[in-house]
């Protein structure tokens, strides 16, 4: 018998407990359908981390966190910690997760359902069927280098000083991970920079380019302008299969790509760290959306996001593709069929509950997979 996986849930503030609740039953449903158990250990974190702990994460969960085959995280936030300095904010415990757990590689998937199609603000032609990912440096890049400040010259003018630096192991690791994403998707890599006009992206073209040459020339590989990928994002997006690019860039055309699928409350993210000896990389999924104050306790959330996150997991920290591809196959049936949250739904359409929705995917899923 395999071990348990560990998996660490965090579902946070607003609408993070309530999305992770369907995921809680998803669990529930692959130990007793699957055979796949789960070693669950939860804590909090963000606001409800502050309110009990006084700080946003505590030492005890990043350690657990560090130890967990996959750590997954509802979403932080909230009015009610907003008046708190920058270093005590909710934000931040998400923030050291991420610097101390060393996750540098940023995965987004932009997938659009055929279901919801017409939700894209593009023509359903360049839309329907997308399926790319964008892979994201996480921590390195303009937001982290130094020099960096704001200074008053002699003459009274005032200067903000920011600094793109990247090195090669830092280029090579996120890379590496684009390459390896390629192999088991599409096989075909596009790395974007400003190589046009920065010696960092000069640097990155290079050495993707001979990592490429050293390791993985049985994967495709392009370079672009960041420029022009933000056209083509809208051109005909459907050219992509994994983008890989720092962490400036792809801040932005992450959210470019996730809006051409549509809603927020679809959009599900991973972010890994280095392997470990066996190969296990850190880990942690989220749903790209926050935690909707707006509609927190309501039970109106759309859930899909942070269940196609537990999907994500399955298949990058796990190895469990086939069981992905379930959990992703019941969701697109579940939209054919008509289900919508509020948030996918168009005027005047009937809409379900965050608890309908998720038992929607679970009788779908034992439909496909028990
Ligand atoms: P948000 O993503 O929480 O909400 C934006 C809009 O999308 C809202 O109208 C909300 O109701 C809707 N929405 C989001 N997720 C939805 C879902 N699953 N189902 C249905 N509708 C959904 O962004 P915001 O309003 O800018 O931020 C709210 C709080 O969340 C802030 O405190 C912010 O700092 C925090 N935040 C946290 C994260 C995170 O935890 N990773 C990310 C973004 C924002």
């Amino acid at each position: 018998m395999p071990a348990n996986k560990k998996l660490l849930v965090l579902p946070g503030d607003g609408i993070g407990p309530e999305v992770m609740g369907q995921v809680g039953r998803m669990v529930e449903w692959f130990g007793d359908r699957r055979a796949l158990k789960f070693d669950l250990e939860e804590e909090l974190v963000g606001g409800a981390a502050i309110d009990v702990h006084g700080v946003p994460v505590t030492d005890k969960t990043v350690d657990t966190a560090t130890n967990a085959d996959a750590v997954l995280l509802g979403a932080v936030g909230g009015a009610k910690w907003d008046s708190l300095p920058f270093e005590q904010k909710p934000e931040r415990g998400l923030l050291r997760l991420r610097k101390d757990l060393g996750l540098y590689a940023n995965l987004r998937p932009a997938i659009c359902f055929d279901a919801l199609v017409d939700a894209s603000s593009l023509k359903p032609e360049v839309v329907s069927g997308l399926d790319i990912m964008i892979l994201r440096e996480l921590t390195g890049g303009v937001y982290f280098g130094s020099p960096r400040g704001i200074e008053t010259l002699p003459d009274g003018t005032r200067r903000g000083v920011n600094t793109q630096v990247y090195t090669t192991p830092e280029i090579h690791r996120v890379a590496r991970v684009g390459f390896e994403l390629a192999r088991k998707r599409g096989n075909k890599v596009c790395s974007v920079e400003k190589a046009n006009v920065m010696e960092s992206g000069v640097l990155w073209r290079e050495e993707v380019q001979k990592l490429h040459d050293a390791e993985y020339q049985d994967v495709e590989l392009s370079h672009m302008y960041a420029d022009n990928c933000a056209m083509q994002l809208v051109r005909n997006p459907k050219q992509f299969d994994v983008i890989v690019t720092d962490n400036l860039f792809g801040d932005m055309l992450s959210d470019e790509a996730a809006m051409l699928t549509g809603s927020l409350g679809m959009l599900p993210s991973a972010s890994l760290g280095d392997p470990d000896e066996t190969g296990r990389r850190k880990a942690l999924y989220e749903p790209v959306h926050g935690s909707a104050p707006d509609i927190a306790g309501q039970g109106i959330a759309n859930p899909i996001a942070c269940l196609l996150s537990f999907a994500m997991m399955l298949r990058y920290s796990l190895d469990l593709g086939g069981e992905a591809d379930l959990v992703e196959g019941a969701v697109r049936n579940v939209l054919s069929g008509g289900k919508r949250t509020g948030d996918i739904a168009k005027p005047g359409e009937a809409t379900v509950s965050t608890g309908e929705m998720g038992t929607a995917v679970l009788d779908e899923l034992e439909r496909l997979g028990a």
